[in-house]
């Protein structure tokens, strides 16, 4: 079997968690299995690197930003194979640019695009454990990139595809996907397992156990996932095209803080204006999320969105500068959205309504809604968040199943 194995930054942040990692590894390798680990950086390095870069440069080129991450995942790959060496074990790491991950050139959110296999097989075939660095790869001019916050677990499936691997095993500091947040929500229960799609909206609206480019990748080329603990060997959650139906309408409630609401009050109600307002705003890249019009009165209508919290300044300053088409704006940073997934929601009426009731208990009140076939977004005050996420998993008796 070929098996590929990716640890986040917790599992392996100090030299013990190394030692545990290497020796979970080494007892698949042992087995006769080729194993290929993908690791992220020591526990909050990224984010140690991202307060060092500001201090040098509070806006620092996004380039020299990528360059500095790499490194983080080039020390825990290199101190991995220096660990399995101390075992006695061969082993050898490789960064992105000598395993040849090819990306897009978007510093700081390159999609990858192609992996050359032949490296990783010829070590494998040597039958040595391959130690990849997650997260970063590089551009056509050999610049170094990387994923997105969180991109390791998008490097494993990648690889997994690539080398078309039996097993795709991503160990975390939780023992599986669970219904909420474990840290969060006091009653969150593990899942057996989930779909693609549900996991794919639980990780895009803010469950951030897996990158969601991760469950895009894995559905596309079906690439079963298992996510578990490196801690200890509970069973994990299998992420997989179908489930059998445990018959939920809901299988998890996910959380996003860094959302901004933007509105726009006064707008002509013509056509062409949302047009105008949203094509200024693709133009410079800017992703727009939920989006609320109001009714048409005396001839002029406001639209509020979200984006992410990162790019509402930036938003801001594009309308004022290329949109002059409203009377007022107003923004606000001290919101967030609360969301609940599930399959089974598409044939039940009731679920939006029980949703609702569930935070109009808590009295917190719903600034904006949104949905699609299997899921129902509210945005509401920052400061509710947690209060609004128990109290939703509860209504749904998510913890009981
Ligand atoms: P890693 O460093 O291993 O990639 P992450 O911090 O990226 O770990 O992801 C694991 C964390 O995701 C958990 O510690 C947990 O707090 C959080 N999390 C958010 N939503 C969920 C969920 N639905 N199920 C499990 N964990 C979740
Ligand atoms: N080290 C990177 C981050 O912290 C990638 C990852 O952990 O997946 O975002
Ligand atoms: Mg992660």
């Amino acid at each position: 079997m070929l098996i590929v194995k990716k640890f986040g930054g917790t599992s392996v942040a100090d030299k013990e968690r190394i030692f545990n990692v290497a020796k979970r590894c080494i007892e698949d390798y042992q087995k006769g299995n080729d194993v290929v680990v993908v690791l992220s950086a020591m526990g909050k390095m990224t984010d140690v690197l991202i307060e060092q870069a500001k201090e040098i440069n509070p806006n620092p080129p996004k380039r020299e930003m990528d360059m500095l991450f790499t490194t983080g995942e080039q020390t825990s790959v290199a101190l991995m194979g220096m660990a399995m060496a101390a075992l006695g074990v061969p082993a050898i790491s490789l960064n992105a640019f000598q395993v040849q991950m090819h990306t897009t050139s978007v510093y700081g959110n390159a999609r990858l695009k192609r992996i050359d296999s032949e490296r990783i097989l010829n070590e494998l075939e040597q039958r040595k454990i391959v130690i990849v660095t997650g997260f970063q790869g590089i551009d056509k001019f050999d610049n170094y990139t990387t994923l997105g916050r969180g991109g390791s677990d998008t490097t494993a499936v990648a690889l997994a595809a690539a080398l078309n691997a039996d097993a795709c095993e991503i160990y975390t500091d939780v023992e599986g996907v669970y219904t909420a947040d474990p840290r969060k929500v006091k009653n969150a229960r593990k899942l057996k397992e989930i779909t693609y799609d549900e996991m794919l909206e639980l990780a895009t609206l803010g469950a951030g156990v897996l990158h969601n480019r991760s469950v895009e990748m894995a559905k596309k080329y079906g690439v079963q996932l298992v996510v578990r603990s490196s801690l200890n060997s509970a069973e994990g959650t299998v992420v997989k095209e179908e489930v059998k139906m445990e018959k939920m309408l809901v299988s998890g409630v996910a959380a996003d803080k860094d959302v901004a609401r933007i509105a726009l009050i006064g707008l002509k109600d013509e056509p062409g204006v949302a047009f105008r307002l949203f094509n200024h705003l693709a133009r410079h890249n800017i992703n727009v999320d939920m989006i609320l019009q109001s009714v048409g009165r005396d001839n002029t209508k406001d639209i509020s969105f979200t984006t992410n919290v990162d790019s509402a300044d930036e938003a801001i300053e594009i309308i004022e500068r290329h949109f002059k088409e409203y009377d007022r704006i107003d923004s606000e940073k001290n919101v967030a959205k609360v969301s609940i997934v599930g399959a089974g929601m598409m044939s039940n009426a009731g679920v939006a309504a029980k949703m609702f009731e569930a935070l109009y208990d808590e009295g917190i009140n719903i600034r904006m809604i949104s949905t699609s076939e299997i899921r129902v977004t509210v945005l509401i005050d920052e400061k509710y968040v947690e209060r609004a996420m128990n109290a939703v998993h509860d209504a749904f008796a998510l913890g009981d199943a």
